[in-house]
């Protein structure tokens, strides 16, 4: 019996923390067994040859929306099949009761197992999910989320104060479908909760809330400003009706907070210069307080001078050349800790409507490997081994996935992404494998396409062919050292 069921062979491997060497994996049913200089082809059932490509932990894409515009089930399917296709492995995913989603309210205790149940034969990546609490019964549900649902991160978006308050969204459309406001008051009793379950839990990990920051009721006014003089780049009015300072003063709003109650945040798709120094700021004004910086690939690689229309609308927006040559700054200088995509899959049917009524947001998880490639090491000089921590380390740490994934250790599970850096290849929706029917990056000539997937030992893609299926993933319980023998 051959010691190994899988050997990569010959590879690069792009070790987070410590750097790039030519290194055998075997690996041994779902786990790394060995990591060496050499492992005899022999000793293993299936031999990869990796010889001339760089292969890294399965990146963790860590802000994702399965099923908010599109049946559950179905999005699960497609979208982790795109995910896969990239050379991820896991997927975490918001999720909030309400409209969209499930299209239903009630106690996490009802509404969680519902949820796991359709995740359940679904995914073809591992998974797991941020939720949203938006009523004080299910803030007071943190505890027992953590302990046995093995849901560790928590979700606030500031926007909500205006969403859940008839008429005073754009559609007047109760989104939350709740009749108590999630102002600030809210907001202070959910981050005392989360830091008190953090407490209990400090051994096995972190638990944190993630905040979208920004702030509506100026959006509000600068919105209607811009509706009054609109300019030909559709791009560029919706940058300038959320503008940067208002991200700005919605990171400073949740930083006094978080400095008051301790809760840890991670300050979610940061677009701009200014919001990446209310990043920086808060977190040195209050450095007991543990903050994420996040960043994302379409803020990272579009910009309003490219001349996207309504399509490419997303909140926070995109932005001009300028905040995003910054963002790249942040990323290289270590600021900006986790990338990811926002992937919230949306056909053109479905973001029907004018620049400022259509829906915001679309995917972009499978180019999560060659926009960092192409734009950070081809073009900035961003190392590899930083790639690596971005998209699967930092993720796993901030998101108590650590050690059980963003690690190539024995013992780990065998999750890795065996990327071409060299091979340039246009983006065409054929090459997403998703079901979105339109990308803001099709057309790019992108290098650093994921050329093998593998998640815990069996290859889910290869080629340019998926061959792994629904089921193949799993839900991911977190923190994983509360919830494993790890
Ligand atoms: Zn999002």
């Amino acid at each position: 019996m051959p010691e190994y069921d899988l050997l990569v062979k010959d590879g690069n491997v792009v070790f987070p923390n410590l750097g790039v060497r030519k290194t055998d994996i075997g690996i041994k049913g779902r786990r790394i067994g060995a990591v060496a200089d050499t492992i005899a082809p022999e000793s293993a059932r299936q031999v990869i040859d990796a010889g001339g490509k760089f292969v890294f932990p399965g990146a963790i894409d860590s802000h994702f929306h399965v099923g908010i515009y599109r049946p559950f089930k179905n999005d699960a399917q497609s979208e982790s099949t795109s995910a896969a296709s990239g050379g991820v492995t896991t997927i975490l995913s918001y999720f909030r009761p309400g409209k969209n989603y499930l299209n239903k309210i009630g106690p996490y205790k009802e509404i969680f197992p519902e949820l796991l149940d359709l995740s359940k034969g679904s995914y073809l990546t591992d998974y797991g999910y941020h939720l949203t609490m938006t009523t004080l019964e299910h803030v007071d549900e943190i505890e027992w989320l953590v302990r046995e649902g093995g849901v560790s991160t928590f979700k606030y978006y500031m926007f909500y104060k205006l969403l859940n308050l008839a008429g005073s969204s754009p559609d007047g459309m109760n989104y939350l479908m709740i009749d108590t406001p999630v102002d600030l008051g809210f907001l202070y009793k959910y981050m005392k909760e989360i830091r008190r379950v953090s407490d209990i839990f400090r051994e096995h990990g972190k638990i944190s809330l993630s905040i979208h920051c920004e702030n509506p009721e100026i959006i509000r006014a600068t919105s209607e400003e811009v509706r009054e003089r609109p300019s030909d780049n559709p791009l560029k009015d919706y940058s300038t009706a959320r503008p940067p300072w208002q991200e700005e003063l919605a990171i400073n709003e949740v930083g006094v907070m978080a400095g008051y109650t301790g809760c840890p945040v991670n300050l979610l798709h940061l677009s701009s210069q200014r919001a990446v120094d209310a990043g920086k700021d808060v977190s040195l004004r209050y450095r007991h307080v543990d903050f994420l910086l996040e960043g994302t690939l379409h803020h990272l690689g579009l910009s309003t001078e490219m001349g996207l229309d309504r399509l490419a609308k997303v909140n926070p927006p995109i932005r001009d050349r300028e905040d995003v040559e910054y963002l790249w700054q942040s990323v290289l200088d270590g600021t900006i800790q986790t990338i990811v995509s926002d992937h919230a899959c949306i056909t053109e049917d479905i973001k029907k409507g004018d620049l400022w009524t259509s829906l915001p947001g679309f995917g972009g998880t499978s180019l999560m490997f060659p926009i960092l490639i192409t734009e950070g090491y081809h073009k900035r000089g961003l190392p590899l081994q930083r790639i690596a921590e971005l998209t699967s380390a930092n993720p796993a740490i901030h998101h108590s996935l650590f050690p059980k994934k963003g690690a190539i250790m024995v013992g780990s599970d065998a999750d890795l992404a065996i990327v071409d850096i060299n091979q340039e290849k246009e983006v065409t929706l054929d090459n997403l494998f998703t079901a979105q029917d339109f990308s803001p990056e099709e057309g790019m000539k992108l290098k650093g396409w994921a050329e093998t997937t593998i998640l815990k030992g069996k290859v889910i893609f290869h080629k340019g062919e998926i061959l792994g299926k629904p089921g193949d993933g799993e839900f991911v319980k977190r923190p994983v050292k509360l919830h494993y023998a790890v």
